[in-house]
Formats: C-alpha cells, sequence, structure tokens
C-alpha cells in the first residue's frame, strides 16, 4: 500500500455511505485528517494477524473478504463508497477477516481518534457508521446459517444428512413425549442397487438416488424430515403419526417409485428403482439408535420377503 496525491474532493466524499446526510461542515473538519492511499491487485488491506486502528473509505477499485485463510473463496466484495475496518477499528482488537484489494483501489484511510471526535459533532455520520455495522452483523448471520444449512444437507440428492437427524430426533421426541403423541420412522433401503450401478454405471445410480429424494420428498408434509442415512439408505421421521398412519404413508411412498419405470436424466433415460422399507414407532425412553435398530430389523424382514414391500 503506497500513500497516493489526493486532491479534497468534497463531492466525491459526501458520496461515500459514511458521509450520508453529513453537513459538509463536519466533513470539512475531516479532511486534513484523511491520508489517501493506493492499492495494488493482491495488496492485503486487513489481517487478522495486524491490529487495526483506521476506517478505511473505498474510493474506487474493489476490495474482498476472506474468513479463515486468504485460500477460501471470498464471503464478501466491497466497492466504491463502502467501509473497510469498521469493526476493529471500534472496538480495537484485531480484524476478524482478510480485506484484499481484488483490483486496483485507493482507499482514505482515517485513524479511529480522529474519527471518535468528530463523531461529536455529527450525529449522522454516527448513524451512518451503526447502519454499516447492523449490514455486516445481518451479513455474518446469513453466513452463519448458510454454513449450518450446508452442513445438513447431503451434497448429492439435497435431502438432510444424519447430522440433521441427530438435531430433529432430539426436538421431536421431546415434543412427541412431552405432548403424548407418537413419532414412526421409515428405514428406507434402494433394492438390488448395486445390480443397478453395476448395469447402468455410478453416475446414473446418482441420479436414481436424487430421482429417489425427490419422489419421496414430494409425498411428505414439509415438517416430515427426508434424511439420506448413507449410501442407499433414507429414513425419515414421522411426527405425530401412529404405526397404522405410517404403514399407509410407507405403503404410498413405495408405490410411487414401483409406479415410475423409466424417469430421463442428464445421462439419457434410465430405468425407475424399488425399494424396501422398514417401519417402528418410537417407545417411551426410545434413543435414535435404538429406534433406527428397530427399524433396521423390519427392513431386513422386509428385504427377506422378496423387496420392493414394507414390514413393521
Ligand atoms: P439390497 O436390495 O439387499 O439392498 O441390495 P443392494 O445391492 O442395494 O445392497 P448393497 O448394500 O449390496 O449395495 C448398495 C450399493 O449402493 C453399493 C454402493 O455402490 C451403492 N451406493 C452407495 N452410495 C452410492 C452413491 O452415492 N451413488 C451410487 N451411484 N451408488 C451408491
Ligand atoms: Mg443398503
Ligand atoms: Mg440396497
Amino acid at each position: 500500500m503506497k500513500s497516493a496525491d489526493w486532491q479534497a474532493d468534497l463531492q466525491q466524499l459526501r458520496q461515500l455511505r459514511l458521509f450520508n446526510n453529513v453537513a459538509a461542515s463536519s466533513i470539512n473538519l475531516l479532511l486534513k485528517e484523511f491520508r489517501a492511499c493506493d492499492l495494488e491487485t493482491g495488496d492485503i488491506l486487513l489481517s487478522p494477524f495486524d491490529r487495526n486502528q483506521y476506517l478505511y473509505l473505498l474510493l474506487n477499485g474493489e476490495l474482498v473478504v476472506h474468513l479463515g485463510s486468504l485460500d477460501s473463496q471470498p464471503v464478501s466484495t466491497l466497492k466504491a463508497g463502502e467501509c473497510a475496518g469498521e469493526i476493529s477499528f471500534i472496538d480495537n482488537e484485531r480484524p476478524s477477516a482478510y480485506v484484499v484489494a481484488s483490483q486496483p483501489c485507493s482507499v482514505l484511510r482515517l485513524h479511529r481518534e480522529s474519527l471518535f471526535k468528530l463523531f461529536q459533532h455529527s450525529p449522522e455520520m454516527m448513524q451512518n457508521l451503526l447502519e454499516l455495522l447492523c449490514e455486516r452483523v445481518r451479513q455474518g448471520n446469513r453466513l452463519i446459517l448458510d454454513s449450518e444449512q450446508t452442513a445438513n444437507i447431503d451434497a448429492l440428492t439435497g435431502a438432510y444428512n444424519r447430522r440433521w437427524l441427530e438435531q430433529v430426533f432430539e426436538r421431536e421426541s421431546t415434543r412427541s413425549a412431552f405432548n403424548a403423541k407418537p413419532l414412526c420412522m421409515l428405514m428406507i433401503d434402494v433394492d438390488h442397487f448395486k445390480n443397478y450401478n453395476d448395469q447402468h454405471g455410478h453416475l446414473a445410480g446418482d441420479y436414481a438416488l436424487c430421482l429417489v429424494t425427490h419422489t419421496l420428498r414430494a409425498q411428505l408434509r414439509p415438517k416430515d424430515s427426508l434424511t439420506r442415512f448413507g449410501g442407499e439408505e433414507f429414513i425419515i421421521l414421522l411426527p405425530d403419526i401412529g404405526l397404522e398412519e405410517a404403514r399407509h404413508i410407507g405403503e404410498r411412498l413405495r408405490l410411487a417409485l414401483h409406479q415410475v419405470s423409466a424417469f430421463h436424466s442428464p445421462v439419457g433415460v434410465l430405468p425407475g428403482v424399488t425399494v424396501s422399507i422398514g417401519l417402528a414407532q418410537m417407545q417411551p425412553k426410545d434413543s435414535l439408535q435404538g429406534l433406527i435398530a428397530r427399524a433396521d430389523s423390519a427392513l431386513y424382514q422386509a428385504k427377506q420377503q422378496g423387496r420392493d414391500c414394507l414390514c413393521g
């Protein structure tokens, strides 16, 4: 980062978000405190290893924000008019992210003490800074939500994964015990899936798993969580549903797949698959493992009875 010649330009400054609605007299007070700097592509403006005393106002160019490591995908992009460093600038801690120039940039650098002094003259500037901070907090929350969701979802099929099942079982089993409502589990396994892969290829098998997910999901209520338990096995938790009704639902799911004799996929038209289903109802004090073990032994019976059927 090198110092740059910058002719104070009040018009340009007023376009920066921090100075939205801020009186010219207040901005003028700051003008002698600014230092302008130029950044080359790849220059690191902020890093978690360096304490930060400055707020940076981006005049032109583009900055990117990386969390964790510089090799990670950027989580956000800052454009002309935006600020960088406001969090570490306020709490005087190390920055929580890397901020890097993704193209040549010009920034104005302002020391924290100068800006803090100015806040006393300009509540508008304080409000602008608060708005910027709120935006950062919301952005952070969105990232947390996105990564939570990604961590709970199976990448191939988009169904929930085992980690999610554990969380949802905790919640649903407690709710079911509390409300004295039943809770049932369906364990679903694709029939002869090894043969399917052998005959049509692994990629075709992947598409068949997506077909299974899509077909099952379409038959369920939003609160029935469909989980890819592993390989070609799926588990569905059915809250507030007793054995008899769960049997009907399972039969409907089995039939829905049985009726798909062929489907379109990016590798051409492929034959459908059938599934076997094991059903179990949660007993008082059942653990997830206990319930899975009973659904699994019902599934074993369904396989023994010739597949494409439901037991339990
Ligand atoms: P069964 O009717 O007794 O369940 O027979 P099966 O062949 O389905 O059972 P087995 O457990 O012998 O084989 C399961 C197969 O599922 C083997 C494995 O290659 C395949 N499989 C597991 N995960 C995936 C996946 O993500 N994609 C594909 N294409 N195949 C998978
Ligand atoms: Mg299996
Ligand atoms: Mg199988």
